[in-house]
């Protein structure tokens, strides 16, 4: 079995050499256990966050992937059926079955099974879920959504647009824009080439906001946090721009806006819910709005498990559409 492990913890952006590709034999299973091999991996901003928390130097890279039963000394594990694991960044590894999601038996044909890492994982539930119980958009509301092309803000603003939203995107490339407004986005624009983000926030929607998907803080998040609307709702999912900072960014106060628009800002983490009725709730109706043609995916595919570092620096700069999948 190969596996990535971490050199050094990330100092700033992480870079190919942080990563180590090695090798070992595994030893079959023993009764109770089973042995799987990954078919695609997962790249995830969470993991340039939490390695440092998480992991010693010289550890395997934290992850999720979709991977195969190949031998089986579980009785409850069938040799040929696919599970999301939470394994790591690693080829070949032994389960007892604990930590294994079967894929839903009536996964469509039709559908590639890396979304259930996307559209139908952990992105998309966060995005269902970080709207529903924060957000809460009602018809008619304007509802904005940064690193608007990934995997969870294209999900988010595709929810809202069902929900009967405006929604206003923002995301990092031309193409990605253009990629916005195909999939129904209202308003969108290319934070990096606009001259100035408060112009831009007031330009796409002149009336503000009454909802905030939160996913890349720092100068952004002071922008848009001026351009809510009274009693508007934020949703704190991420914030991206900040994750390479040794050293915290001061900003602007934001308390006065808080107090005097008499917002609701509320940070959530995926976790949490991973175990409630929502989870699930969340992934059946992403599910039918996806066969229904309501929500449309995308996928960022990089070929290989040999490529992984580069897949996962490659998203946290900006190359995907969509979700960042690594491929076998
Ligand atoms: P994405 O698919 O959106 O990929 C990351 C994107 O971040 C890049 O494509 C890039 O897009 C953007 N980005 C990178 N650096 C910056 C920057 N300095 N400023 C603005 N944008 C930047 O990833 P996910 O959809 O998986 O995650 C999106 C956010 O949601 C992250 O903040 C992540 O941490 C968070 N998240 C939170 C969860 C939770 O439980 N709360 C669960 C899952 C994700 P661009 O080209 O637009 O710059």
């Amino acid at each position: 079995s190969k596996s990535w492990t971490l050199v050094r913890h990330f100092e700033g952006a992480p870079k190919l050499e942080d990563f180590k590709l090695i090798e070992k034999e595994l030893p079959p299973p023993k009764d109770g256990e089973v042995l799987l091999e990954s078919e695609f991996w997962s790249v995830d901003p969470y993991m340039r966050v939490y390695s440092k928390k998480s992991l010693k130097e010289g550890d395997v890279l934290m992850g999720s992937q979709v991977a195969r039963v190949i031998k089986s000394k579980n009785p409850a594990f069938a040799v040929g059926d696919y599970y999301v694991a939470r394994s790591g960044w690693t080829t070949y590894f032994i389960s007892d079955g604990k930590e294994l999601r079967a894929l839903p038996s009536s996964w469509p044909e039709s559908l590639p099974r890396s979304l259930a890492l996307g559209a139908l994982g952990m992105p998309g539930v966060t995005a269902y879920i970080g709207l529903h119980l924060i957000c809460n958009p009602k018809p008619g509301e304007v509802f904005l959504v940064n690193s608007a092309a990934g995997a969870v803000g294209t999900i988010a603003g595709q929810i809202a647009k069902i929900k009967g939203c405006k929604v206003v995107g923002s995301a990092g490339s031309d193409e990605k824009v253009e990629y916005l407004k195909e999939i129904g986005f209202d308003e969108t624009f290319n934070y990096k080439t606009v001259s100035s983000l408060d112009e831009a926030l007031k330009k796409a929607s002149p009336e503000g906001y009454d909802c905030y998907f939160e996913q890349v803080g720092g100068k952004f998040g002071d922008a848009a946090l001026q351009q809510m609307k009274d009693f508007g709702r934020i949703a704190v999912c991420g914030c991206i721009s900040m994750y390479n900072d040794s050293i915290p960014q001061t900003g602007p106060y934001v308390h006065p806006l808080i107090l005097f628009k008499q917002l609701r800002m509320e940070g959530f983490l995926i976790f949490r819910y991973e175990n409630k009725p929502i989870y699930e709730e969340a992934q059946k109706k992403l599910l039918e709005w996806i066969l229904e043609g309501k929500v449309k995916y995308h996928e960022h595919i990089t070929n290989g498990f040999e490529n992984m570092p580069a897949g996962f620096i490659g998203m946290l700069n900006g190359e995907n559409t969509g979700k960042a999948i690594i491929k076998a």
